[in-house]
């Protein structure tokens, strides 16, 4: 019997024991709001994390849920997609997580287009292991739990995202929770892989971005600016227009390495081409008709496969 969904459907009954003020309530609650707006009923969702403090995030969310291994929340996602399309697929992990050992997986799962989510939580360290530098902090900059300054170049993940080839392209703020609902939602409705990293605060081991850094910039304005108030369009309007598409990385990418006095946030570059599952659809429309799950291989003579392996 269909039951009438809620926010609170989406809410799982169980202790969460994140230090208090940590951004990662903000990206639990926009999540949770975000399934509620498109009224997805929770047993359409599966939930998968990394290793980290925000991979306890399935824990919180009344959907399917997967604790991975560190940096293979995306391997695991992937599979889950592929054996069962009509699932609405979300990965959630850290920066440490996702840019440092889970790197390769975050590249290739761009070029893959997939129709899923991934949403970083990126607060600059390895929250879980008290505060180690992560691949997000820039080169120089000393959180009060390492003992110097770090000596390596931070990446940026809007840039990275553009030349693996994800298809949406998003940063929200973990403490502008409606904002960054409607960033999750545009990203669960989008065709294709969708990444949002999300700017976060860990007030345990991150003393320097923090909300009163971010809030209270140069002249006690936030430094925080959505993209669409500057009248900038991330929409590729013609995927088949190579000009167009070339732009509008270009002025993402230019974007991203806004950092300081002025960080934007919002939808940075968002195009329509084929997922993978259409493109595996068209090679072998067998495979296009129905999710892996609901093929009874007991219907198969697998037979002349084996036969065909001697
Ligand atoms: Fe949040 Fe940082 Fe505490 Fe982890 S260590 S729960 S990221 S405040
Ligand atoms: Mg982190």
């Amino acid at each position: 019997m269909a039951t009438k969904l809620e926010l609170k459907s989406y809410k799982a009954d169980t202790h969460n024991n994140w230090c208090p003020g940590c951004g990662d309530f903000g990206i639990l609650t926009a999540m949770q709001m975000a399934l509620f707006q498109l009224k997805i009923e929770p047993h359409r969702v599966a939930l998968f994390s990394g290793i980290g403090c925000s991979g306890k995030t399935p824990h919180y969310v009344n959907v399917y849920g997967f604790h991975t291994l560190h940096g293979r929340v995306l391997p695991v996602a992937t599979g889950a997609k592929i054996a069962n399309k009509e699932l609405t697929v979300i990965a959630v992990g850290g920066d440490g997580d996702g840019y440092g050992i889970g790197s390769g997986y975050f590249i290739n799962a761009g070029r893959r287009n997939l129709d899923f989510t991934y949403v970083v939580f990126n607060n600059g360290v390895y929250g879980l292991t008290k505060g180690q530098a992560s691949p997000t902090l820039a080169k120089g900059i000393k959180t009060k739990s390492l003992p110097d300054p770090t000596i390596l170049e931070g990446i940026n993940p809007i840039a990275l995202a553009v030349g693996a080839g994800y298809t949406f392209i998003a940063r929200g703020y973990a403490l502008d929770v409606r904002y960054l609902s409607n960033l999750i939602a545009q990203a669960i409705r989008h065709r294709g892989s969708a990444f949002i990293d999300v700017l976060q605060t860990c007030p345990t081991y991150n003393d320097l971005y923090t909300k009163e850094w971010y809030d209270e910039g140069p002249e006690g304005k936030s430094r925080i600016y959505k993209l669409e108030d500057t009248g900038y369009d991330g929409l590729v309007h013609d995927a088949d227009d190579g000009d167009e598409l070339v732009a509008k990385k270009v002025q993402a990418v230019a974007r991203s390495y806004e950092w300081g006095e002025q960080i934007p946030v919002g939808v940075y570059y968002r195009v329509e081409r084929p997922t993978y599952e259409e493109e595996v659809a068209n090679r072998r429309p067998s495979l296009g008709e129905t999710s892996l799950v609901n093929i009874d291989l007991n219907d198969r003579d697998v037979q002349p496969l084996l036969d065909s392996l001697r």
